[in-house]
């Protein structure tokens, strides 16, 4: 039996600075410290923080006093100043590659561009990029939505930062052909790159992969529809949902993992994994 565990496997640059972020904070302050929303995609990882003190609440309401942490995905700007309204001490763990691309939807909006935002109208960090915008602005889900625009627009075109490259050459493909004159940015970061060529290369290789992430983990959502396209493959939150029958008559596995996956559930999986002698014996 061959295990392939990937290079990339686990906590992104983003991710990685938010939770140290959070827990510096936390041992300087002594005092629970609020994400609104989870701080990253992980229920387990959110779990561990909230009995630390780190706590994730539904808005900024809900805090009376004490100290905020904006999430890996940024939040939208009006909770931002709510937040600064009710003085609340505001840490801000925004990925700074998300950063930047509520920047370019600012500044793009200001020059009159019509922003198509390629991304999840329901995932947060698409929420946050729609409130940098000064003029409306069009999520686009499927390359069918650009048929339903109007001519003559001056477009320019982001990512949300962890969508599927494919995903997005196929669009920018249609946009590009609507729109001669498109100001394209791909702004999928490096960190979502880097996992999803690696995904393929792994799913070419094996039999079966395990992709280890929060179900709500839009860049593990994307490990998994690659990974799929090659081999047989399950997602999975936890070494707890594997199941010995996935492995019959398999010679290589691959594990990959989100970039919000703590290595304490990868580290997990693996050694369930090791343990399985009858595996070791194939
Ligand atoms: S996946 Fe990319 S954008 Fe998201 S937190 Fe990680 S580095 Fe930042």
């Amino acid at each position: 039996m061959k295990l392939i565990v990937a290079k990339k496997a686990g906590f992104c640059y983003g991710v990685k600075k938010a939770v140290e972020l959070a827990e510096k904070t936390y041992a300087e302050n002594s005092e629970p410290i609020y994400s609104i929303g989870p701080l990253i995609h992980n229920r387990f990882e959110v779990q561990r923080l909230s009995k630390i003190g780190i706590k994730p609440v539904s808005s900024v309401n809900k805090v009376k006093k004490g100290t905020i942490i904006i999430r890996t995905h940024g939040i939208p700007r009006k909770h931002v100043s709510e937040a600064k309204k009710k003085k609340l001490n505001i840490i801000d763990a925004t990925c700074p590659f998300v950063k930047r691309v509520q920047h370019l939807v600012k500044e793009l909006s200001k020059k009159n561009f019509y922003v198509l935002i390629i991304g999840e109208k329901e995932h947060p960090e698409v929420k946050s990029l729609i409130s940098y915008a000064e003029k409306p602005v069009k999520i686009i889900e499927s390359i069918n939505e650009i048929r339903g625009l109007s001519d003559g627009k001056k477009i320019a075109v982001v990512s949300q930062t962890t969508q599927s490259l494919e995903k997005f050459n196929h669009i920018i493909k249609g946009i590009k052909s609507k729109y001669k004159n498109a100001k394209i940015f791909n702004t999928i970061c490096t960190a979502a790159l880097e996992r999803q060529e690696e995904a393929e290369k792994i799913a070419r290789e094996v039999d079966v992969v395990l992709i280890i992430g929060g179900r709500n983990s839009a860049n593990t959502a994307r490990l998994v529809d690659i990974c799929k396209k090659h081999t047989i493959t399950y997602h999975i939150e936890s070494a707890e949902e594997i199941n010995d029958r996935w492995f019959d008559n398999v010679h290589s596995i691959g594990i990959l993992a989100g970039a919000s996956t703590p290595k304490w559930i990868i580290d997990a999986v693996i050694s369930h994994m090791k343990g399985k002698d009858w595996l070791w014996k194939i």
